[in-house]
């Protein structure tokens, strides 16, 4: 079949098209046809080398696989050859005391696919049959790979940490990225008021259609004068967090009495200031999430199969030009997701 792999560690230049041999498909697995593989900042970052992460090479990265199943491990029941199959994303044992707990995301063998085993930038993938979910409505393949990753860790962050409630004052930093883009949608769904902040003009009028009630932009706008304005100096009592850095500083200086804050995500810098007296003094919490729990994305998926939660698709790439795809991401130019069909 035809892939795009990558031998080595580097830049988007290290990805190249290639044939490999396809993948044989275990009693408990399911091989299914790629109808489109949404590209995630994972895929970036193991692409450029993650610390601690060594792989088998050549590798393929790709996380949110839908498409057909094509044969079907004796063990699966729940899927037939020929089901379109949107593929969850997530990896963990089943066995251990958090799996059984429904907490598969704090399974100490927690992965993504396409992290340490081969995903979606590929004409076929084998994937456990677990993670074979029922395909969400009549949505376009280019739609639905645009929604596991991104929705599920959007979802996690907002309902499973943040507990965010009908009424509350909501920020969103770098509302235009994927999982941005999901997080101004779940916030709105689940009543909040959405403040969301994006670097473009272009980029502001896209939240506000989305679903955001007020729009801050970052490049040219003081991000804490403009939270405490719409507040009455009050500040937010949630602010999703995903770039880290002097962005996460800022963030936490936005925060209400009382507020909390979550975050996904350090691009920006993984190390930053912290003053503890605001932390104790203002009642602060600090959340970090990671992925979510399977259950909370078969959750997403009902509002996504009756439209009340939409996939944001920037653009759709061939395959064999996921370099190019992966140019455009590190340059910010998108909106939303970038996705690969094959
Ligand atoms: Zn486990």
């Amino acid at each position: 079949m035809r892939a795009v792999v990558f031998e080595r560690f580097g830049g988007p230049e290290v990805l190249e098209v290639r044939e490999v041999p396809d993948p044989r498909p275990g009693a408990d697995e399911v091989l299914v046809e790629v109808k489109a593989c949404g590209i995630n900042h994972l895929d970036l970052w193991v692409r450029a080398g993650l610390r601690g992460l060594d792989l088998e090479m050549p590798h393929i990265l790709g996380n949110d696989v839908v498409g057909v199943a094509l044969e079907v491990g004796a063990a699966v029941r729940h899927v037939k050859a020929g089901d379109r199959v949107l593929v969850c994303p997530t990896l963990s044992c089943g066995a251990c005391p958090q799996c059984h707990a429904g907490d598969d995301n704090l399974c100490r063998q927690y992965d993504v696919l396409g992290r340490r085993r081969n995903g979606g930038y590929a004409e076929r993938v084998a994937v456990p049959g677990v993670n074979c979910l029922p395909y969400p409505g009549e949505l376009a393949w280019s739609d639905a790979a645009a929604v596991p990753l991104v929705f599920l860790t959007a979802w996690h962050m907002l309902v499973g940490r943040a507990a965010l409630r009908p009424g509350e004052d909501c920020l969103v930093i770098g509302g235009g990225s994927g999982v941005g883009s999901a997080a101004v949608q779940i916030a709105r769904l689940l009543g909040a008021r959405v403040i969301a902040t994006a670097g473009s003009a272009a980029k502001l009028e896209r939240l506000r259609a989305l679903g955001a009630h007020e729009v801050v932009n970052h490049a040219t706008e003081d991000v804490g004068a403009r939270v405490r304005e719409l507040t009455a100096k009050q500040g937010v009592e949630v602010v999703f967090e995903h770039v880290g850095g002097a962005v996460f500083e800022q963030a936490v200086g936005a925060l209400a009495r009382g507020g909390r804050l979550v975050t996904c995500g350090a691009t920006a810098g993984g190390s930053v200031g912290l003053d503890l007296n605001m932390l104790f003094g203002r009642h602060l919490t600090l959340l970090g999430s990671w992925m979510g729990r399977r259950a909370e994305l078969v959750e997403v998926l009902r509002f996504i199969g009756d439209g009340r939660l939409k996939p944001v698709v920037d653009s759709v790439v061939p395959l064999a030009e996921a370099r190019r795809a992966h140019e455009r991401i590190e340059a910010r130019e998108h909106f939303g997701k970038v996705v690969l069909v094959p």
